[in-house]
């Protein structure tokens, strides 16, 4: 199967062309057909897998194909969910309309408005956008959606989960109904079908992976490490394997600026990507990133979805969502293209329910691994939080300076200086508790 014979017309085919790709992916394959026969559907495809393509080359070709020879009315609308994930796919679109006479723009909060009005004052046909910014400009009457034929909704469980639905209702609210209607997302949730119930008619259900299905190349470890240590532990990990490009999931917004503070201390270029950086700031940390200029892009999960880090090899959750489904989003973002990676995740006492619903949504036991000189100490639920306050990368020797007497009970050490990749001691359920042996000496 080539992309010829998916019946795309020349133009568009010689931008693909120059993307470099040879043959349509499965998604691709199996979506652009019904997508050219004006069918609504509702696409799943683990990340990375060219779904951006698989909706934006049918939707191009038939916006070529039904062009007004004098108006240009906004006829194609794709939805995202984040701002850095619209500027993606704009980037895409553009790239594959390289070679026809069809105007794209693209619009989300955080930057000014008016440039974005002026652009969609001259004419659009195609327009990429975040809810918020869109509705902000329809309000103004800067845009239209009267002339809507096809509606896209990109990473709609994404969508979903932050909370989008109410304005995808009212911007669709303002379309007329006839229109074809185009789901894609990574993962299939009931309230994805129950949101697609809503929208598409008659839709095609295409899928390419098992459900929820993480890429197979990647492996995925869990490295039981108290709250307090995990900082010491990414460090250590980092530097002792020398990765090049790793990608930090926190919680938090403020744990994501903390993180990425500790780890240019200890030396490890990094930046920090969520929603409370200025839009400026997040391109230019996911430009840096991408570019090799900083080594570790520490992130919230509002930049898990739909992100195209081509190639990643590694990925820790430095704490685990609590969505079982975000898991499987972050890991995305490794093994990309049939390339290897490795999933790291570092759970401490309180999350490891976490990791239960994780395995269970996976249907795999994650191989779970407790490092000497890192045993947990904390028991669940949380204690206060942990002593330790040492300054870490500086590979001190010497004794323990967190010093609490909770930890003495479990602290077993290593006679020796921990090999890189970590020669671990045992998988061990929640406390990892009770182990003893060696005679005490250093911690790492
Ligand atoms: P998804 O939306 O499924 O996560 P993307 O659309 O972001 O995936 O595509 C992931 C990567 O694969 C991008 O770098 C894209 O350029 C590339 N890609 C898309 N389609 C093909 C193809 N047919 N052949 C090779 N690479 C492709
Ligand atoms: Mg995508």
């Amino acid at each position: 199967m080539t992309f010829k014979d998916l019946g795309l017309s020349d133009a568009i085919l010689k931008a693909v062309e120059e993307k470099g790709y040879t043959k349509p992916s499965p998604i691709q394959e199996k979506a652009i057909p019904h997508i050219l026969n004006g069918k609504d559907i509702l696409a799943s495809a683990q990340t990375g897998t060219g779904k951006t393509a698989g909706f934006t080359l049918p939707v191009l070709n038939y916006l070529v194909a039904t062009k007004h020879p004098k108006y240009r009315p906004l006829r194609a609308l794709v939805l995202t969910p984040t701002r850095e994930l619209a500027a993606q796919v704009y980037e895409n679109v553009r790239e594959y309309s390289k070679y026809v006479n069809i105007k794209s723009a693209v619009i989300f909060g955080g930057v000014n408005a008016k440039p974005q009005i002026a652009t969609l004052k001259r004419g659009v046909d195609i327009l990429v956008a975040t809810p918020g910014r869109l509705l902000d400009l329809h309000d103004q009457k800067a845009v239209s959606f009267k002339r809507i034929d096809v509606l896209i909704l990109d990473e709609a469980d994404r969508m979903l989960d932050m909370g989008f639905v109410r304005d995808i209702n009212k911007i669709m609210s303002f379309m007329p109904v006839k229109r074809q209607n185009l789901m894609f997302s990574a993962t299939f949730s009931k309230d994805i079908k129950q949101l697609a119930a809503g929208i598409l008619r008659n839709p095609v259900e295409v899928e390419t992976a098992p459900q929820n299905s993480t890429a197979k190349k990647v492996t995925h470890n869990v490295y039981q490490v108290d709250k307090g240590k995990k900082t010491e532990f990414t460090i250590k990990l980092i530097k002792d394997n020398n990765w090049k490009q790793v990608l930090i999931f926190t919680r938090t917004k403020h744990g994501a600026n903390k993180l990425t503070k500790k780890l240019i201390q200890a030396g490890i270029s990094s930046a920090a990507i969520h929603g409370n950086k200025s839009q400026g700031a997040r391109t230019k940390a996911l430009q840096n990133f991408k570019e090799n200029s900083i080594k570790v892009l520490v992130a919230t999960d509002i930049a898990a979805r739909g992100l195209d880090i081509p190639l990643l090899p590694n990925v820790i959750n430095f704490e685990l969502p609590n969505v079982p489904e975000d898991y499987v989003h972050r890991i995305g973002r490794t093994g990309r293209a049939g390339a290897a990676g490795e999933a790291i995740s570092l759970v401490c006492s309180e999350e490891t329910e976490y990791q239960n619903e994780i395995e269970k949504l996976l249907k795999q036991k994650i191989k779970t691994t407790v490092v000497k000189g890192f045993e947990p100490t904390d028991t669940a639920p949380p204690k206060r939080a942990a002593t330790s306050k040492k300054s870490f990368g500086k590979k001190k020797g010497g004794s323990n300076s967190g010093n609490s007497n909770k930890k003495r009970a479990t602290e077993t050490t290593s006679a020796q200086k921990r090999k890189p990749h970590f020669k671990e001691n045992k998988p061990k359920p929640a406390t990892g508790r009770g182990r003893s042996g060696a005679p005490k000496k250093k911690r790492y």
